[in-house]
């Protein structure tokens, strides 16, 4: 048809699998195995659908007052968004507009260049090392902005901070986005970098170690300059991303710190775990800081264990793309789900 020459055409980010069955162990997409902090359950039971009739606040104030507090940065270096991938796709907008080519891993969040092809900004990768570790020295060419996440998805790979740094310290003209959605399991995070570094823009998510993701909460912070160029592209995007109830779901979770601290150590201590049960099985990973682990089987293809599980309902995730085809990114759930998981595994391998 014609009208198709005029269509902007895209190859879409393609999310991982939600099946919704009784008995299923999902382990696919990364979500927290255990419910949001208590307040939230009960914020949830004192709202009143005739507020819905208001709009909510535009500038999401009560959420955004609560994430400055709670890391201790000022509000106007504070941005919320619906999950970080609205935060890193209204990031991308406003900061990636150069034309040199964007910088980011290889093996990274698959969105990245699903981001990158739908708003026409050229981008190149650097390909990780043989551990999937970052090559701090193909981040020194000349470029349009530089995205990592730290830890990486899907390897779990966590850098300290020092190159982190390193990074910044070589791009000091462009905007560097350090996308910690996984920064709660255990790594440190680049945010005390905000105060020496004006173009380092963190970003994080209630989706992971918050229990949040059908809430849809994500989080940049940065210079105050940032975060207003920032804001001002969001205002002419779409004034109310964030709905009522999740302002106030948002809020009480952030305020239960203990709960959090709870959950995240609970996890933390299960993959752990884990970790020495899948080496024992004949599986390799790099060491994780997530809340995942990305295995490969020293016998068995990734493709056939996958199928196998998914037949039993265990669901995990899997790519068929280039270095990552032999590997699964099996998330950490209850110690339970992850015993069900291990016998399975067990049974099957021996
Ligand atoms: C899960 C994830 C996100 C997006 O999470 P939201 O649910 O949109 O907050 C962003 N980056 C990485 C690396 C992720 O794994």
């Amino acid at each position: 048809m014609k009208w198709e020459e005029n269509v902007r055409r895209v190859v879409p980010y393609v999310p991982g699998e939600q099946p919704d069955k009784p008995n299923m162990i999902k382990l696919n997409t990364n979500e927290c195995p255990y419910p949001p902090a208590p307040g939230v359950q009960a914020a949830l039971a004192a709202m009143q659908s005739a507020d819905m009739r208001l709009y909510p606040d535009p500038g999401a104030e009560v959420l955004i007052q609560g994430l400055a507090d709670y890391y201790g940065v000022k509000k106007e270096q504070v941005f919320v968004g619906v999950g970080s991938d609205d935060v890193l796709s209204m990031a991308y907008l406003t900061f990636f507009n150069g034309d040199k080519p964007i910088l980011f891993p290889d093996i990274t969040y698959s969105f990245y260049d699903v981001w990158a092809d739908l708003y026409r900004i050229p981008y190149e990768t650097c390909a990780l090392d043989g551990d999937f570790h970052i090559r701090p020295e193909d981040y020194r060419r000349p470029n349009g902005g530089v995205i990592f996440p730290n830890p990486n998805a899907p390897t779990g790979v966590y850098e300290p901070l020092a190159l982190v740094e390193e990074i910044l310290q070589a791009n000091r003209d462009v905007v560097v986005i350090v996308d910690e959605a996984y920064i709660d399991f255990g790594g440190e995070s680049a945010l005390p970098l905000i105060k020496k570094y004006d173009n380092l823009l963190v970003v994080q998510t209630f989706s992971k170690s918050r229990a949040m993701a059908g809430m849809r909460i994500g989080f940049a912070m940065g210079n105050e300059k940032l975060i207003r160029y920032l804001s001002d592209v969001k205002f002419s995007f779409n004034s109310y991303t964030m709905n009522r109830p999740t302002l106030a779901l948002g809020i009480e979770a952030l305020k239960d710190r203990a709960y959090f601290e709870e959950i995240t150590g609970r996890i933390v201590s299960t993959r752990e775990r884990v970790k020495g049960e899948l080496k024992e099985l004949g599986f390799t990973f790099p060491d994780s800081m997530a809340n995942f682990i990305f295995a490969s089987h020293s016998r068995i293809p990734a493709r056939q264990i996958f199928q196998a599980l998914k037949e039993r309902d265990i669901y995990v995730r899997y790519w068929d793309k280039p270095r990552i085809s032999n590997s699964l990114r099996i998330t950490v759930g209850t110690d339970a789900e992850m015993d069900s998981l291990l016998a399975f595994l067990r049974e099957y391998i021996n």
